[in-house]
């Protein structure tokens, strides 16, 4: 059920939303189950672990592709690049088992916020003369 919930979607879900999502399902389920089935599944090679900018745990299917995190909002996106172990065995001299590649970017949904903000609040030249505080 744990990898079914991670699978489905390629959401790139927490343990925590892992839990919520798994509760629905049974109701019966306990937190220290989900993180015992994530550990598993983990160590089973069966799910990814990914850790980004906010360093909270995701799970996500297995095989191998990179991510797109968004600075702004911590929302991850695959990406599919180029497999760069060889050139990294080759540069580093070890052989690299695995490795892991973030991009940080700013989402379209977060820049579009931005420009929303910047567009409310004027440019953002901000006037200097404040009351003194
Ligand atoms: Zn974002
Ligand atoms: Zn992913």
């Amino acid at each position: 059920m744990i990898l079914d919930i991670v699978l489905c979607g390629n959401q790139h879900l927490t343990a925590e939303q892992i839990y919520l999502r798994a509760k629905q399902i049974s109701p019966s389920i306990v937190m220290a189950t989900v993180y015992n089935n994530l550990n598993r599944l983990v160590d089973e090679g069966q799910l990814r672990r990914i850790k980004a900018a906010d360093a909270v745990a995701r799970y996500d299917k297995p095989t191998r592709h990179d991510h797109l995190c968004c600075i702004k909002c911590g929302r991850l996106a695959d990406i599919q690049l180029e497999d760069l172990r060889e050139r990294l065995c080759a540069a580093s001299g070890r052989e690299v088992l695995s490795y892991d590649l973030n991009l940080y970017y700013i989402c379209d949904e977060c820049r579009k916020d931005d420009e929303r903000m910047q567009k409310e609040n004027g440019p953002l030249s901000r006037s200097p003369n404040r009351d003194n505080g």
